[in-house]
């Protein structure tokens, strides 16, 4: 089966939130779906969204060739919804001050921009995070009704809103939580990965609009392709948390970020990041993929020519996608 897939390079995202607010406003901004945010960018080392999600991931997903279900968040490590009193100011000229109804207490986001480690060493990055459009998808394996389905032509995961009952199976079994239930209509609903721009060669709205240029979108089977690239030649995009057995989709260029100062305030051979910190999310692999990643640097640094930065840089936007007119292996 051919498999749509995304790279997302860490190295370049400023956690502007556009992919979120590109999302949000295509798919999920009707009611029941407040908390839904199907693409989220949160920083890392941190809980992430919904909160502490990676706690319940260790106990969901594959495990030993069975499904596990790791349980449901309270409601609360989603946040809470809190109006503004929109009607008191603008219509009845009750109150002069916008304000909320009521404060807020958490949230998607919560925990932005709080870096890990002591100052002047301290560091975090962002990490946007999609449904996976996993090769082995617990959300699907789990599902009583059969309502979720995986695309013969794409690979992408999708429920199909007719059979949903609403157990919600597939959000305990997700280890990525990144199946929503939207409570106004009973029913789990998640990312599509813009299935209707796929059909047009069009590249998802997160990706499209990112003005970082920092997701590649194409096949996996493409091996001319900049997923093939990336992710088999090059070898520098790494699967999140693939210890959770579903085989995911979409793919991660890992954070170099500057090295750490010395006690006389020069930067050292020592890593910002922890290693191990990175290789809990991104497996072994991790290492040898900054290896890469710094060496590549240094060559176009010094002039010589490098694939994988013309790749990574993207110069031209369209090169980040290769969608339509795919050669299949
Ligand atoms: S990330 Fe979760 S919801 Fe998406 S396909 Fe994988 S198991 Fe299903
Ligand atoms: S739009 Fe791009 S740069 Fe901005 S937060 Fe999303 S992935 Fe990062």
């Amino acid at each position: 089966m051919p498999q749509i897939a995304m790279v997302i390079d860490l190295n370049k995202c400023i956690g502007c939130q556009t992919c979120t607010a590109a999302c949000k406003s295509l798919w999920t901004d009707e009611a029941g779906q407040e908390n839904m945010l199907w693409n989220n960018v949160e920083t890392k080392p941190g809980p992430g969204y919904p909160r502490n999600w990676e706690e319940k991931g260790a106990r969901s997903g594959w495990r030993d060739g069975a499904i596990q279900l790791g349980g449901l968040h309270d409601p609360q490590d989603y946040g809470n919804v809190s109006a503004l009193n929109h009607e008191e100011v603008y219509f009845k000229g009750t109150e002069q001050r916008l304000q909320r109804k009521e404060p807020l207490r958490s949230g998607a986001n919560w925990d932005e921009d709080v870096s890990s480690g002591d100052f002047p060493n301290n560091y975090h990055f962002y990490m946007p995070r999609l449904c996976n459009h996993c090769t082995k998808p617990a959300c699907l394996e789990a599902c009583p009704v059969r309502a979720i389905y995986k695309r013969e032509q794409d690979g992408i995961v999708l429920v199909d809103q007719d059979k949903c009952v609403g157990t919600r199976m597939c959000n305990q079994a997700c280890p990525y939580d990144k199946v929503y239930f939207n409570y106004v209509i009973g029913k789990t609903q998640k990312c599509v990965f813009c299935f209707p721009r796929i059909e047009k060669g069009e590249a998802p709205a997160c990706a499209r609009q990112c003005p970082g240029r920092l997701r590649f979108v194409g096949y996996l089977d493409d091996a001319d392709g900049p997923i093939a690239k990336l992710v088999y030649k090059w070898k520098v995009a790494l699967p999140l948390h693939a210890e959770y057995g579903t085989e995911p989709n979409v793919y991660y260029v890992p954070p170099l970020l500057p090295q750490a100062f010395d006690a006389e305030g020069r930067f050292s051979d020592r890593s910002r990041v922890p290693l191990a910190y990175l290789q809990g999310l991104f497996g072994a692999g991790v290492e040898s993929a900054l290896a890469t990643l710094a060496a590549e640097m240094a060559n176009r640094k010094a002039g010589k020519r490098s694939e994988l930065m013309d790749l990574l840089i993207a110069k031209d936007w369209k090169s980040l996608f290769k969608i339509k007119d795919v050669q299949l292996v």
